[in-house]
């Protein structure tokens, strides 16, 4: 395993390298990489790529992203943290997520009007979800709607049908 392994499997956004690879359903690129001592192994992508351009990867830590981009593997991106350490930072984007008072178009996340509160802090907007609901509708009888286009139909007083 090198550097060079890693640097030719990634593509670099803005200052992130992301993951060219295979990236698993939660967001992280894996490798299958076999190793003469510890034979064939899935590794995170990340992990592997601390523990290359940091010649070890300490003993029960989790590794964090500073940028938050979970396909980076950019060594300067990546710190090892304890895994107290590092649910304390995901807490905080998640207290960053519970304070947003609107969705982004606009409405407002109170209690009528939010559901879904997912354990990552995500929420999602009612009146959103019965656009979306409307769309997907229309689209069933073959009608094409522009969400945006309805939101201003609404708001100038049209009907949809
Ligand atoms: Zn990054
Ligand atoms: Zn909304």
């Amino acid at each position: 395993m090198t550097k060079e392994y890693i640097k030719k499997r990634v593509k670099i956004v803005n200052k992130c390298w992301e993951w060219n690879g295979y990236v698993k359903s939660n967001g992280y690129g894996e490798v299958k990489f076999r190793d003469e001592t510890i034979g064939s192994k899935r590794w995170y992508a990340h992990r592997l790529s601390y523990l290359v351009f940091n010649g070890n990867l300490p003993d029960g830590l989790d590794i964090h992203h500073v940028c938050e981009n979970r396909k980076c593997v950019n060594p300067k991106h990546l710190k090892a943290v304890t895994r107290r350490e590092n649910l304390m930072a995901s807490d905080t984007e998640a207290r960053r997520r519970a304070m947003q008072t609107h969705c982004k178009r606009g409405h407002i996340f109170d209690k009528t009007n939010t559901y879904n509160q997912k354990s990552n802090g995500k929420r999602t907007c009612r009146k959103c979800q019965c656009l979306h609901e409307m769309v997907s509708y229309r689209r069933l009888l073959g009608i094409k709607t522009n969400i945006d286009e309805m939101i201003s139909h609404f708001r100038i007083g049209g009907v949809w049908i």
